[in-house]
C-alpha cells in the first residue's frame, strides 16, 4: 500500500503538522516530514481528526433497501467524515441472531467504505417479550457489543433487569431508546406549548426521563452498564447527572437534530421535522449543549434514519419518524458546539471519535492521532460555509431537516485504514 503525505494539517485543532500514513498506519506526526514515495494532500491548515464513531445509525439493510443500503449508507458515512457506525438492529429480519448481524457486518467490510459494527437486538424482534440470544450474537464474526431494540422502548423492568446482567458477563452494554410506551400513545410531538397550539397529540419529557431514571438505578441494582440513546431534554440531563455523580455506569448520546432544532418548526407541519424522540424546546436544546461541552452526555451520535420520500412526504400524522444525519453531523456540531465556543476540536474528537469507540469498544477507531495509530481520520475544512443541498448526498434518502440551510464546516478527506474513500469531498 502506498504512502500518503498530509501536510500542514491541524490535528485536533492544534498547530499545523504533517501526518504521514504508510499502508494503514500512521508512520509519523511532525513538522517538516520527507514526502518521498507519497501522496501529498496540502490540507493549508483544515482541521484532523480521528475517524468518525457514530454509535447510533440506521443502515436499513436487511429489508428496507428502498431506504438505505450497507453500501449507500457507509457511502454516506464516509462522506461525512465516520470511519466505523453502529447499525442498529430494526431491520427486517431484525437482528436477533448472530446470521444477520454477521451478514451486516460483512458487508460493512465487503464494500469497504466504513466498518459497520452491528448492534444485536435485545429481544427476539423487537417485541420486547423474550431476550433475544445476545451471547452468540457477542460470539459470533460480528463480535457484538452494543445491544439495543431501538425504535422501541424495552420497557419490561424484568426484560431490562435481565439484558444488563447478561451483558454484563461479557462486558457489553444495553442501549435504550428511552420511552415509556404508554405514556407516549398517539404522540405526534413534543408536549408542550406548541402541540397544545396545534392540537397535536403531546410527547411528555416525563416519558423519556421516567425510563432513563428506572434504568440508571436497574444499572446500579445489577452492577452493569446503560447507554441512554438519543437524550432530548432538559430533565433527562438532570437525572444522568445525578446518575454519574453517584457513581452508575451510564453514558449518554445526544443527536445533532436534538442540539440545534425546537419545535417550533413543526408549525410549519412539515414532516421533514417529525423525529422520534421529538424536537424539544429552546430550553431543551440549551440544557443538551451545556451537558454535552461538561461531558454529562458523553457523545454526539447521528441516529442516521433514512426514509424514501413517499414515507415522508405526506401528511404530518402518517409520516415516518427520522431524518439523516451522517453527511449533515459535524458541520451542525460546528455550528451548535465549537461556533459557540462550548467546544474546542479536540472536544468534538473526543465526543466524535474517541468516546463512541471506546463505548461501543470499535477495535482500531477513536485513536490518538499518533505514530503507529490506524490511520482512521477525517480532514475538515473548518472555514467553509456552505448549503445544504440533499441532491448532492450519498445517501440512498433525502429526508434532511437542513435542506437549503447554511452551515459551516465540510470534510473533504476521510481514511479508512490508510485508504482514502472521500478525497476533495469526493467518495473514491
Ligand atoms: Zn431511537
Amino acid at each position: 500500500m502506498s504512502k500518503t503525505l498530509i501536510r500542514g494539517a491541524r490535528v485536533l485543532g492544534g498547530e499545523p503538522q504533517d501526518v504521514l500514513i504508510d499502508g494503514g498506519t500512521v508512520e509519523a506526526v511532525g513538522t517538516d516530514l520527507s514526502a518521498e514515495g507519497a501522496e501529498v494532500v496540502e490540507a493549508g491548515g483544515k482541521v484532523l481528526l480521528p475517524g468518525l464513531v457514530d454509535l447510533h445509525t440506521h443502515l436499513r439493510e436487511p429489508g428496507r433497501e428502498d431506504s438505505e443500503t450497507v453500501l449507500t449508507g457507509t457511502r454516506a458515512a464516509a462522506s461525512g467524515g465516520y470511519t466505523a457506525v453502529f447499525a442498529m438492529a430494526n431491520t427486517f429480519p431484525v437482528a436477533d441472531t448472530a446470521g444477520v448481524v454477521e451478514q451486516v457486518y460483512r458487508l460493512g467490510r465487503e464494500h469497504g467504505y466504513c466498518d459497520v459494527q452491528p448492534i444485536g437486538a435485545v429481544t427476539v424482534g423487537l417485541e420486547g417479550r423474550k431476550l433475544a440470544e445476545l451471547g452468540a450474537m457477542h460470539d459470533s464474526a460480528a463480535g457484538v457489543t452494543v445491544f439495543s431494540d431501538d425504535g422501541k422502548c424495552v420497557d419490561d423492568a424484568v426484560i431490562m433487569r435481565r439484558a444488563l446482567e447478561y451483558v454484563k458477563a461479557f462486558g457489553g452494554v444495553v442501549a435504550q431508546h428511552a420511552q415509556e410506551p404508554r405514556l407516549t400513545e398517539g404522540a405526534q410531538m413534543n408536549e408542550g406549548v406548541v402541540s397544545a397550539e396545534l392540537g397535536l397529540g403531546g410527547w411528555p419529557a416525563v416519558a423519556e426521563e421516567s425510563i432513563i431514571a428506572r434504568d440508571v438505578l436497574l444499572a446500579e441494582h445489577v452492577g452493569s452498564r446503560v447507554h441512554i440513546c438519543h437524550l432530548s431534554t432538559a430533565g433527562s440531563v438532570e437525572i444522568v447527572r445525578w446518575a454519574k455523580s453517584r457513581g452508575i455506569d451510564v453514558t449518554a448520546e445526544v443527536t445533532p437534530h436534538h442540539l440545534l432544532l425546537t419545535d417550533e418548526l413543526v408549525r410549519s407541519y412539515d414532516p421533514v421535522y417529525k423525529v422520534n424522540p421529538p424536537l424539544r424546546t429552546e430550553r431543551d436544546v440549551m440544557a443538551l449543549r451545556e451537558a454535552l461541552a461538561d461531558g454529562t452526555i458523553d457523545i454526539v451520535a447521528t441516529d442516521h434514519a433514512p426514509h424514501p420520500h413517499e414515507d415522508k412526504d405526506c401528511e404530518w400524522a402518517a409520516a415516518a419518524m427520522g431524518m439523516v444525519g451522517l453527511e449533515t453531523a459535524l458541520s451542525v456540531v460546528q455550528e451548535t458546539m465549537v461556533d459557540t465556543g462550548l467546544l474546542d476540536w479536540a472536544g468534538v474528537a473526543d465526543r466524535m471519535s474517541f468516546k463512541p469507540a471506546r463505548i461501543g469498544q470499535a477495535t482500531g477507531h477513536g485513536r490518538p492521532v499518533s505514530a503507529g495509530e490506524p490511520a482512521n481520520l477525517t480532514l475538515v475544512d473548518t472555514a467553509y460555509r456552505g448549503t445544504v443541498d440533499p441532491a448532492g448526498f450519498a445517501s440512498r434518502s433525502r429526508n434532511t431537516p437542513y435542506e437549503g440551510r447554511e452551515l459551516p464546516g465540510r470534510v473533504t478527506h476521510t481514511w479508512l485504514r490508510g485508504k482514502a474513500t472521500l478525497v476533495d469531498g469526493k467518495l473514491t
